[in-house]
């Protein structure tokens, strides 16, 4: 896009908004009608757009992103009258006679920066929300999922109403551009280095932030588990989307003797899930591009590669793989691996998995599968993360009811659900007073007579 026209933009939306066109609550439910009439009329191009961006076959490409998408749409559908009414709340005595309430105000124009690994996903989620509080949106999808970009900057403005959405497609230059501007809230998913970039150029304006970010999300195994059933989730878990998940378990925790059975069972798994020729599999997609093949490729140097580690830079293809014991100090156990390795890190004890969470950057999920439920609270109670699941990966994803996002270095802020309307919304405190008492206690002049009342 032509970066001058970016202001001209941000204006356009203010004006809009301004004038007060995206509060109607009807209009909130028509743009969402609207949205999901774009996802199901042009499925099939969804489909198209994420299979040549990562590989996605049909079934992720639907649970994934656009079923997701659609489900959330119509669970905000019928929750937003109840969300967007006021609540009412008491009033004390000493300023009685009166009634409070807080009622929900959209934020006004908001800047929504998506990520790739989902494109569609986590742009039009916090959209939805956006929506459904109200706001005017500008909305900059992921130039490295292009096809998917292209998409929406296509179909939007087919469906949306121009004067209070629009989508800026592009990269470096016009995000850094749209970040001079003011917005009234930022919403941003991606890597914690432009996560700290897009907090910078906020604080200009005093522009608030929700930062979804990532991280290395630990999983414990604790050996008291359903060997079948952990090894199935976690490998479901890890390789959807070829390991290209925010919330993928990065590396796996297990005591010594429980290694070598976890690692039986994880190949077992995929091998059942992608057969002997992954490589040729319509359910294992691709990574993203080029260099994040060679950046993962970069990460086996020297480790214990137990299964896999085959890749393919041209076709975009790495094999899932495992690695056992790990070099703590290594790329692989340092960095966020965000791609279709895990390593299986060694304790002695499985309660040292706690200290060894906790000496780390907070996570964005932590997962824990044991049978212990004391072991259980005790890592519910004892460690800090954005979100948890239990006996189970990225599940946690399909509640709505869990508001989503990190903590520390994996974020701020959350979504889905309400918590995605209350980050879109100023909650207005009002008191409205009564005119037919009005002592003078409180006015002056004053004495130690009203004091000692
Ligand atoms: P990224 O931070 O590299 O890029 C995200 C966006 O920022 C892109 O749209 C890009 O145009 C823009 N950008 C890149 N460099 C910029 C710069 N110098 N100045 C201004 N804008 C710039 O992130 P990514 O590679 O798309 O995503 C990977 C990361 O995102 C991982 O850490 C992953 O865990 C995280 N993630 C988090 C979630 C979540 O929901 N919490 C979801 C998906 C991904």
């Amino acid at each position: 896009m032509d970066l001058t026209k970016i202001e001209l933009l941000v204006s356009k939306m203010r004006l809009s908004f301004n004038q007060g066109l995206s509060r109607p609550l009807d209009k909130r439910k028509e743009q969402l009608k609207q949205l999901k009439k774009m996802l199901v009329e042009n499925e099939k191009q969804f489909y198209a757009a994420l299979s040549s961006d990562l590989g996605k076959g049909e079934y992720e490409a639907f649970t994934s992103e656009v079923g997701f998408t659609v489900g959330e749409v119509g669970y905000t559908l019928k929750r937003l009258d109840e969300w967007a009414s006021r609540k009412n709340v008491s009033t004390p005595l000493v300023a009685q006679p009166a009634s409070s309430y807080r009622v929900p105000q959209p934020l006004g124009v908001v800047l929504i920066i998506g990520a790739w690994n989902y494109p569609i996903q986590l742009t039009l989620g916090p959209l939805i929300a956006a929506i459904a509080a109200g706001n005017s949106v500008i909305l900059k999808p992921s130039e490295l999922s292009p096809r998917c970009s292209a998409l929406l900057a296509e179909l939007l403005p087919k469906y949306l109403d121009n004067d209070l959405f629009s989508v800026v497609e592009g990269g470096v230059d016009e995000t850094t551009e749209l970040l001079k501007q003011k917005f009234n809230h930022i919403f941003y998913t991606g890597g914690e280095a432009v996560g700290k970039i897009v907090m910078r150029a906020a604080a200009e304006h005093l522009t608030p932030v929700v930062l979804e970010l990532g991280g290395k999300s630990p999983c414990i195994v604790d050996k008291n588990t359903s060997l079948d059933t952990t090894a199935a989730r976690i490998a479901w878990s890890k390789w959807i989307n070829v390991g290209q998940t925010c919330v993928a378990p990065d590396y796996v925790i297990v005591e010594r003797e429980f290694a070598d059975p976890l690692i039986t069972a994880l190949t077992e798994k995929l091998k059942a899930y992608y057969g002997d020729n992954i490589k040729s599999n319509a359910d294992y997609g691709r990574i993203v591009n080029k260099r994040h093949v060679a950046r993962l490729a970069s990460y086996l140097d020297k480790q214990d590669v137990v299964f896999g580690g085959e890749y393919d830079e041209d076709e975009r293809f790495f094999a899932p793989t495992i690695v056992k014991d790990p070099d703590p100090a290594s790329d692989l156990m340092q960095q966020e691996i965000f791609g279709p390795i895990l390593p299986i890190c060694i304790v002695d004890d499985i309660k040292d998995s706690i200290a060894l969470v906790n000496s780390r950057p907070l996570p964005l999920a932590l997962y824990l599968y044991t049978k212990n439920r004391d072991f259980e609270k005790e890592v519910v109670n004892s460690t800090t993360a954005g979100n948890m699941c239990i006996n189970d990966g990225i599940m946690f994803m399909a509640n709505p009811n869990l508001p989503f996002g990190g903590v520390g270095n994996s974020g701020m802020g959350s979504y889905h659900g309400k918590a995605g309307f209350e980050t879109f919304s100023h909650y207005k405190s009002v008191m409205r007073r009564g005119t037919l008492l009005d002592p003078s206690l409180r006015y002056p002049p004053y004495s130690s007579r009203k004091l000692n009342i």
